[in-house]
């Protein structure tokens, strides 16, 4: 198993298939894009299926989240999903994507074995999102959604990043939307992982500026840890549940301790962490020969390594080289 030495095992696989998106969020990446990885440069649909094989099979994976960039942008990920599908044993899998073209795919990936998906959604008004994503695409995230449901691929989660002064009074208006729609909504804190480094403490909407705006409008019950195991957000019961909204506080309440995450990059190496500065490389290993036994081996050498946790609160913390939209949610 994926042991690190402060007694945490990762059972959770987050792999980024490839580094490329098609919007230009301005809280992740410049208006011109990035300097996307080679074709060389990433693994191909066989390498990352050899790569989650080995990872369920002898690491002791149990979920799997595709993410990006954004996935859907991924050629094989219909075929990737359906050989992960036949595992065994069958890993959980989910996808989070920015909904762009999920409405023409949902039903082919519910069809490979997918069981759900996490959308990216930070605001219900299209000219807001055309400022936030500097595309015009609104209408596309949200028939991805509709279509996501109907083809059974629920619970459908979203994900919503609050930014000062253009989206950060909308938080009771999008929990009152996905309870209409049988979304399960989570904010986000921002992070700091934009390739433009622009991120600020001080900058950015904390999980008690969201938890007091809705506030305004719904009676929030905190739910208990034991129900939040590790997963990344804290979750409230709204006017008594059975109905959730959850905060994923990375940044002022820290969930480290309980980390069950291992990270793969589009280009074969591991992540102990999303804020780490150090990654392991096994596409090497995976292209001169390596046993599945080597990779194996590398891999939990590598998550022993992992730090206690995001060292967001420690005065020396640098910022990961790699983006968020190269390591994925
Ligand atoms: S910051 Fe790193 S250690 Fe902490 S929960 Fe996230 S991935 Fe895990």
């Amino acid at each position: 198993m994926l042991l690190d030495t402060y007694g945490r095992v990762a059972t959770d696989l987050r792999v980024s298939l490839t580094d490329r998106c098609n919007l230009r969020c301005t809280y992740c990446m410049p208006e011109e894009g990035l300097q996307w990885l080679g074709k060389s440069d990433l693994l191909t649909d066989d390498e990352i299926v050899r790569l989650i094989r080995i990872a369920v099979t002898r690491l002791g994976i149990t979920e799997v989240r595709f993410t990006g960039g954004e996935p859907l942008l991924r050629p094989g990920l219909v075929g990737i999903v359906e050989q992960c599908a036949a595992l065994e044993p069958r890993p959980k899998m989910s996808l989070t994507t920015n909904g762009i073209g999920l409405a023409r795919t949902a039903r082919a990936l519910k069809g490979a074995g997918l069981d759900r998906v996490n959308v990216s959604l930070d605001t219900l008004r299209p000219d807001v999102f055309k400022t936030l994503t500097r595309r015009d695409r609104h209408r596309d995230v949200l028939d991805g959604m509709a279509a996501a449901r109907d083809a059974g691929l629920t619970p459908v989660k979203v994900n919503a990043v609050l930014m000062p002064g253009l989206n950060d009074d909308e938080a009771p208006d999008l929990l009152a939307w996905a309870l209409d729609h049988d979304y399960e909504l989570r904010f986000i804190e921002q992070m700091p992982l934009d390739a433009q480094h622009g991120w600020k403490r001080d900058g950015m909407i904390t999980a008690g500026d969201i938890l007091e705006s809705l506030r305004t409008r719904f009676t929030l019950t905190e739910e208990g840890a034991q129900e939040r195991g590790s997963a990344p957000a804290e979750r409230w019961l709204v006017d008594g549940g059975p109905a959730t909204v959850g905060v994923i506080a990375s940044v002022t309440r820290p969930f480290c301790s309980a980390c069950d995450r291992t990270r793969l990059t589009a280009d074969g190496q591991v992540r102990t962490c999303l804020f780490a500065t150090e990654e392991s490389d096994l596409r090497g290993a995976l292209r001169s020969g390596g046993t599945d036994e080597e990779i194996a081996g590398l891999w939990k050498a590598a998550m022993w390594g992992k730090k206690a946790g995001s060292g967001l609160d420690d005065p020396s913390f640098l910022q990961p080289d790699r983006p968020m939209s190269a390591i994925g949610g």
